[in-house]
């Protein structure tokens, strides 16, 4: 077998025995939040990427707003980064976050991929990707407070934070800390006339939900003011609505056939734009670059910050 053979199989492996793990688990009765530190540290002090600069990708939302769903392809793309056919077969059932034997329940916290995919870079450097879903529930049972605390500990260990909302950007449920990028992900979006599907029409979509006017209620006017200060990069998707058998039926497991051409096409457009080599934003705290082995640490000092 050649060398590359042997890695193929061995990436391979690793796909089977990967999944996703929860780090984070909110207990909703006593609103407290617990990290599992052991299963941080399974996963970032690997010996093969403890010591890489680390890019944190989250995608964050309430339930059932396609987060896994989202990653999963994100996770074709992870492991197939070389093949332009990325997307995957036809009749392929999608697996990941989502399908692999109920692994996700409807659990509220934050769950990585216990691969950490290692990337070069256009410039030569080497970075370590780790992927997170971070799920938030704005429901009577959950306290505002809870899910700002979420959100606030997944944004404050990402580099890239997607937040995924079906046709509408609720800026009322942003809050305020100091983030990287910041992706507005709005889905089933209808009025492409409007705005058009991609960054483009997400981009002037944006701009006019984030203008301030004089009749707004100050809190908001305050949010919006506040957003641009507290992220170095605000940009925001327009997504199809992915079709009738996605949203409805039952049975689908994710297979290409059963998706509105629509959505695939930009779907093909928005993964490569958070995950190319080029485009992986590294995690930095304070403007400096934090590894792998970095982070634990943070999610430990920034556990404790919330705890208390
Ligand atoms: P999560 O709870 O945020 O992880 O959501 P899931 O990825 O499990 O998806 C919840 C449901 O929404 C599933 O039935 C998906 O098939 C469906 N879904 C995924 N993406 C979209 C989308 O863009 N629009 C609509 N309407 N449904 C979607
Ligand atoms: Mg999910």
């Amino acid at each position: 077998m050649s060398p590359e053979e042997e890695e193929a199989l061995l990436s391979e492996e690793d796909a089977l025995s990967a999944r996703p793990v929860q780090i984070v688990l909110a207990h909703e009765d006593d609103h407290a939040f617990e990290l599992d530190e052991a299963a941080l540290e399974r996963i970032l002090l690997q010996e093969h990427v403890r010591d890489l600069n680390v890019v944190v990708v989250s995608v964050a939302g309430a339930f059932r707003k396609g987060k896994s769903f989202l990653l999963d392809f994100m996770l074709r793309f992870m492991y197939n980064q070389t093949s332009c056919s990325w997307l995957g077969g036809h009749e392929e059932p999608l697996t990941g976050f989502t399908w692999r034997g109920g692994c996700e329940r409807e659990t509220t916290g934050i769950l990585a991929w216990s691969d950490v995919f290692v990337v070069d870079k256009p410039d030569g450097s080497k970075v370590a990707v780790l992927l997170i879903d971070t799920q938030g529930a704005f429901d009577s049972q959950s306290t505002i407070k809870d899910c700002a605390t979420l959100f606030a500990l997944s944004t404050m260990t990402s580099s890239v934070q997607l937040f995924t909302e079906y046709g509408r950007l609720a800026l009322e449920e942003i809050y305020e800390k100091p983030f990287q990028t910041l992706m507005f992900l709005i889905r089933d979006w209808s009025y492409p006339y409007e705005h058009p599907y991609g960054l483009e029409g997400g981009k002037s979509f944006l701009e006019k939900r984030l203008q301030v006017k004089q009749n707004q209620h100050e809190e908001l006017q305050n949010v919006r003011k506040h957003i641009h200060s507290c992220f170095s990069n605000i940009g925001c998707f327009l997504l199809p609505h992915p079709g009738l058998k996605v949203a409805t039926n039952p049975n689908f497991d994710g297979r290409l056939t059963d998706i509105d051409d629509d959505f695939k096409t930009e779907l093909v457009n928005l993964v490569p734009i958070l995950l190319s080599p080029k485009n992986l934003v590294e995690k930095e705290i304070g403007g400096a670059k934090v590894t792998c082995r970095d982070l634990v640490q943070y999610f430990k000092a920034y556990m404790k910050i919330y705890q208390g």
